[in-house]
């Protein structure tokens, strides 16, 4: 059994928690949000008062937040744990974040005797509920063995991508090439049956020649030619447009730091903020919902 302190309950950090206390490891839950960790108290999780009565003591920490500044915050803060905590258990941020705040916590982790490991997940809510999630781990080698058995717990696959802040990188440049074949895709079915050409018909077609990628076969945006994907349950569950939006951000961002041009990523960003700016409901559909950009006539189904 392994003790461990999770911060950040939310849609992803709950059923997280849940798969570690049902393989049999002790977790403490910190949330600012109270009612976020009401429900794993019956399933056997005990909750903190702070993220640092969370952390204290514990073999491993795994923060679960939403954003760059709430992580700065929690580690590097004044009070933050990487100052503040006299154990020194592994720390494991999930978050989507950027690598450049997980390098600096990394880098101010190492000064201070902590391992730290970025290590971003994808899978979605189905996957934290099913324990199916991957991990994409940046950090030291020796470090993601240690955590190996708790990621798994939580997960089907841990990979590891390089060194810190490789976690991160890995989940950026695949989440960007999501959302190009997306709309790619979307964009493809709209033409087709702008001409009149049926879209599971097309879609057939694409599936056995060279268009064929991941969203036409597996998360086709078009309604009804799949059963059970977003598009046809009304572009509910799924991966939304906002988080979506947020993770190409985060590639913007990367690419002018770098001096890496990303005109494709940079486009369908663009292309999100203008449906989400044309459509109050866009931001909490699933990103195949982008299909209603490009076949407007959709909605009034
Ligand atoms: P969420 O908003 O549901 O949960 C975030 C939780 O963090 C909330 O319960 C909030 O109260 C808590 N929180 C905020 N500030 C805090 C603080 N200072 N201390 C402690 N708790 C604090 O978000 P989510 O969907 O669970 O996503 C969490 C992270 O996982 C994000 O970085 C997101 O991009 C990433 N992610 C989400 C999905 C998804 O499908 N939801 C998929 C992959 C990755």
């Amino acid at each position: 059994m392994i003790s461990v302190g999770f911060i950040g309950i939310g849609n992803m950090g709950g059923p997280m928690v849940q798969n570690l206390l049902k393989a049999g490891h002790a977790v403490t839950v910190f949330d600012v949000n109270e009612a976020a960790y009401a429900p794993l108290l019956d399933a056997g999780a005990v909750a903190a008062t702070t993220a640092l009565d969370a952390a204290a003591g514990v073999d491993v920490v795994i923060s679960m937040l939403p954003n760059d500044k709430i992580v700065g915050e929690l580690y590097l803060g004044e009070a933050g744990l990487i100052a503040k905590l006299q154990s020194r258990p592994i720390l494991i941020d999930c978050s989507t974040v950027s690598a450049e705040i997980v390098r600096k916590v990394f880098q101010a982790a190492e000064e201070r005797g902590f391992p730290f490991l970025d290590a971003p997940v994808s899978g979605g809510v189905m996957g934290a509920r099913a324990g199916t999630l991957s991990f994409m781990v940046g950090g030291e080698k020796a470090v993601v063995e240690d955590a190996s058995i708790v990621l798994q717990a939580m997960g089907k696959r841990v990979f590891h991508a390089g060194e810190s802040g490789a976690g991160q990188i890995a989940k950026m440049c695949n989440n960007m090439l999501a959302a190009v074949l997306m709309a790619g895709t979307a964009e493809a079915l709209a033409l087709g049956s702008r001409n009149g050409v049926d879209a599971a018909a097309l879609t057939e077609i694409i599936n056995h020649s060279t268009g064929c990628n991941f969203m036409s076969e597996k998360w086709n945006p078009w309604p009804g030619v799949l059963p059970d994907v977003p598009s046809s349950h009304g572009y509910q569950g799924g991966f939304q447009v906002a988080l979506m939006t947020k993770d190409l951000g985060l590639a913007v961002s990367n690419a002018q730091l770098h001096g890496a041009a990303i005109p494709l990523g940079s486009l369908v960003r663009n292309l999100l903020m203008l449906y989400q700016s044309q459509d109050a409901q866009a931001a909490k559909l699933d990103l195949s919902s982008i299909q209603r950009f490009f076949a407007p006539w959709l909605k009034a189904d």
